[in-house]
């Protein structure tokens, strides 16, 4: 009798050939934004008084689930859950329960998140236990005055507390500092000691000109050229040839053992092996971070039940991706595309 035998290992699940770009770019992996709001007010990303959006406008928690698994059933291996604060929408674990099914068939490598921590401690034990096995935890500082100035309310108290929680539930958890000129730049050094001191990954970034908020951009813009050969002089830096398809170019620090990223779309660019696009908390897919084009694809979750025409929309958007971003930190501060990081996701 032909059939499988018992001693055969079992039939991986068939992968669907991912969607590739005009650049022969194959889009594996997606971020979703699932909320623009936010319960801190991070002075680079948001201004003081946002409007956020009326709740019709988000996707529901089942129109994000569908339109993720369209994504996965088209060759999406990697999936970022972010915002805002992903962790304040409420009911967000069960987007976190549902979509974990695609790890648990195989369909999916990975599904992680973006966050600010505030929410980490209640939420780590159960988002190990769905399959998560690491995070990005956005801190700028470990100066609690700092903290309540950067993000204009935070207790840095709570956001170590979720990093701890994360921790003890085996969550490998990255460390993503902004690097904000006069703000944090002499404080990097020890923040990193820090983070490698407890095997966490650390990442820097530039501050980027997306969305208007009210201080000047090119007051906070600190170069990351400037701050790596700070380090330099305190550390000994290895590049590494790891690439995630991303922004971040990589470092091993010797002294540490740990790795130090550091993302600059503004002093490089990063766009020739991008494998992402985006999708906003309102169904807007964004085949670019920097760029305006974008397919809406909320329109089309709505207009039938049926998964085949977002697939369809999903893969003319993803023939519209362009080659990249053009950037610029302009010394009048307006910004190179007008919504926030926190309607795009981080
Ligand atoms: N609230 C979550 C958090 O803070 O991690 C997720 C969303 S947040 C928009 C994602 C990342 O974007 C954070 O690491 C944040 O520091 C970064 N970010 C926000 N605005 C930025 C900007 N204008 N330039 C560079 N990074 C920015
Ligand atoms: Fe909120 Fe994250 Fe933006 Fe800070 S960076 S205001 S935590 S969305």
């Amino acid at each position: 009798m032909w059939g499988p035998r018992t001693d055969d290992p079992p039939l991986a699940p068939a992968r669907p050939a991912p969607l590739i770009d005009p650049f022969q770019r194959a889009i594996t992996y997606l971020r979703v934004s699932v909320t623009d709001r936010c319960d801190l007010r991070c002075v680079y990303c948001m201004s003081e008084d946002m409007a956020f959006l009326p709740k019709r406008d988000l996707l529901t928690l089942e129109e994000l689930d569908r339109v993720c698994s369209v994504f996965i059933a088209r060759g999406v291996r990697k999936l970022r859950i972010t915002g805002g604060e992903p962790l304040v929408r409420r009911d967000i674990m069960h987007l976190f329960r549902g979509l974990s099914r695609h790890l648990g068939s195989g369909a999916l490598d990975e599904m992680t998140l973006t966050t600010n921590g505030t929410r980490l401690k209640a939420h780590a034990a159960e988002l190990a236990d769905l399959g998560m096995r690491r995070l990005n935890v956005s801190l700028d500082t470990l100066d609690p005055e700092k903290f309540r100035a950067i993000t204009r309310r935070g207790d840095l108290r709570v956001v170590l507390d979720g990093i701890e929680a994360a921790r003890a539930a085996g969550l490998k958890v990255k460390i993503n500092a902004v690097a904000l000129k006069g703000v944090n730049e002499d404080e990097i050094p020890g923040m990193l000691a820090w983070a490698h001191g407890l095997g966490m990954e650390m990442t820097l970034i530039e501050v980027m000109p997306l969305g208007d908020i009210e201080p000047d951009r090119a007051d906070q813009f600190m170069p990351l050229s400037v701050m790596r050969e700070r380090l330099a002089e305190r550390f000994t830096l290895t590049p590494l040839p790891d690439r995630t398809g991303g922004p971040a170019r990589y470092v091993r620090v010797e002294e540490t053992g740990g790795r130090l990223g550091f993302i600059t779309p503004l002093t490089h660019n990063f766009c020739e092996s991008c494998n992402r696009v985006r999708l906003t908390c309102t169904g807007k897919l964004y085949m670019c971070l920097g760029q305006e084009d974008a397919a809406d694809l909320r329109a089309v979750l709505r207009a039938s039940p049926d998964d085949g025409p977002v697939a369809d929309a999903i893969a003319e958007a993803i023939t519209r991706k362009p080659k990249g971003h053009d950037f610029v930190i302009a010394r009048a501060s307006r910004p190179a595309v007008p919504r926030h990081m926190s309607t795009t996701g981080g």
